[in-house]
């Protein structure tokens, strides 16, 4: 099995696709049995080895699907497996919407959630912010659930849990009533971006940009929620196919190889990458602004650091990558989030900014992250738990106040390491 990027290359003993919560907890149990370690697997779409198992993969891809919603207070449980883009017509008849969503859709929810995945907006948090209960199956073979009010330390661990904590049956998120977004998406002078972004942020609902290293110009996507019966202007079909699908997609993967032959094109590329993701201005269901195809393969690497870094941790990265003289293709992208009460999420307690930094897949990824990981740390960066980083409980102690307390409570619940292999292992420092 591979993860997205193509870089996690691992080799399970046995593939497991329980069909229902016993059968899950019936593979924990013989798996303990016969000493092989589990992994849950949501989409891989994570760029570190969360989840590599040489043990026993755990698919939950038969187990989606709404199980139950209160209408009274938008509270939808759906089943781990479920992937985000079957959300939004699971939820169309009872005129719900997720509050908040990344650059793509096709995680599990569970897969999400246990790495706090989260888009942009000051007012929002990632996902594991609006989730309010989990049903799990512990390494033991027990199926409980757990929320803030029932067996509390549980539920704040295994929110941003990889997996650690238990494997995730279902989920409770507090969603939103259904809306629309209109997206506005242009290119602006860098400096102008730099100086103004914070304030705009805190103004608008969805904000982010995007830089090119070493370009004077960024792409600004800036989406506003429409207030309920306004009229939709949907990006056309046409438009969707040649500037979405074929400019962005098959075009830029031709330049980015081009660019891999030819190093002095790097530059020339991020000028005309950073036009070709303006997609102008449009409106549509939220789900369908939110996200966008992204087929060209790449790794990434991606800190949430305290808002007032901003915008001196952006222009440093943006240094930092031009003067290791590496030809980047991809952009540098530049998020916000409200601070959650996860123990572990990456804006857990803290307003946060996002800096991530991309590299086309056919290209090393080492020599970038080494220039940029220097920046992140002295900022205080805390990595998103599921792209590249190389941090340790060490740095983690110091980055999370509640990591003490959630290195406890999965040694509590798995106290034979069934769930872990040698990243958990590292990062728990166990
Ligand atoms: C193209 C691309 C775009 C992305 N965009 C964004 C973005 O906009 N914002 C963002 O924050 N991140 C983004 N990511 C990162 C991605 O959202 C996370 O890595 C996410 O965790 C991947 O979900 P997955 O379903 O693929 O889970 P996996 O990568 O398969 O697994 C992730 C973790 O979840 C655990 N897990 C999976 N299923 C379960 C379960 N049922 N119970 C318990 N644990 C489970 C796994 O063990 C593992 O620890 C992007 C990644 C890619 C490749």
């Amino acid at each position: 099995m591979r993860n997205w990027s193509g870089k996690v290359v691992f080799h399970p003993a046995r593939v497991a696709r329980p069909g229902s919560d016993a059968e899950v907890a019936e593979v924990l149990r013989a798996a303990g049995e016969q000493g092989l370690r589990v992994r849950p697997v949501g989409a891989a779409h994570s760029f570190t080895p969360l989840m590599a198992t040489g043990g026993v993969a755990l698919s939950l891809d038969r187990l989606t699907g709404v199980e139950d919603v209160e209408q009274a207070t938008g509270e939808v449980w759906l089943r781990g497996g479920t992937r985000i883009r079957e959300i939004a017509g699971l939820l169309a008849p009872h005129r719900l919407a997720l509050p908040n969503m990344g650059d793509i859709d096709a995680q599990a929810i569970a897969g999400a959630v246990s790495t706090g995945t989260h888009g942009t907006g000051l007012a929002f948090t990632g996902y594991s912010g609006i989730v309010t209960g989990l049903r799990l199956a512990l390494p033991s073979g027990e199926i409980t659930e757990c929320s803030r009010t029932h067996q509390p330390e549980l539920f704040e661990a295994a929110r941003v849990g990889f997996g650690a904590f238990g494997v995730i049956l279902a989920i409770r998120l507090a969603c939103v009533p259904a809306f629309a977004l209109e997206a506005v998406e242009t290119t602006e002078p860098a400096a102008v971006v730099l100086e103004s972004f914070l304030e705009r942020a805190r103004a608008a609902d969805h904000l982010e940009f995007f830089w090119f290293p070493g370009t004077l110009r960024v792409t600004v996507k800036h989406n506003r929620r429409l207030p309920a019966g306004s009229e939709l202007r949907p990006m056309s079909r046409l438009d969707r196919l040649v500037n979405r699908e074929f400019l962005g997609n098959t075009v830029f993967e031709g330049m980015c190889r081009a660019a891999v032959a030819l190093p002095a094109l790097a530059r020339p590329v991020g000028e005309v990458g950073s036009r070709l993701m303006a997609g102008g201005t449009f409106s549509d269901s939220s789900h369908r602004v939110y996200v966008a195809p992204r087929r060209v393969r790449f790794h990434e690497t991606e800190f949430a650091m305290p808002l007032d870094a901003f915008p001196d941790v952006v222009v440093e990265v943006e240094r930092a990558i031009v003067a290791s003289g590496l030809p980047i293709t991809f952009p540098i992208e530049v998020r916000v989030a409200a601070a959650d009460d996860t123990w572990l999420g990456t804006s857990s307690g803290q307003e946060s900014v996002y800096v991530a930094v991309h590299r086309y897949h056919r290209e090393p990824f080492e020599p970038l992250a080494e220039a940029v990981w220097p920046v992140f740390r002295a900022f205080g960066g805390r990595p998103h738990w599921g792209k590249d980083h190389d941090l340790g409980a060490e740095e983690f102690a110091e980055l999370y106040p509640r990591f003490v307390d959630a290195q406890r409570v999965r040694a509590q619940v798995d106290p034979d390491g069934l769930l872990l292999n040698d990243h958990l292992r590292k990062v728990f420092g166990t």
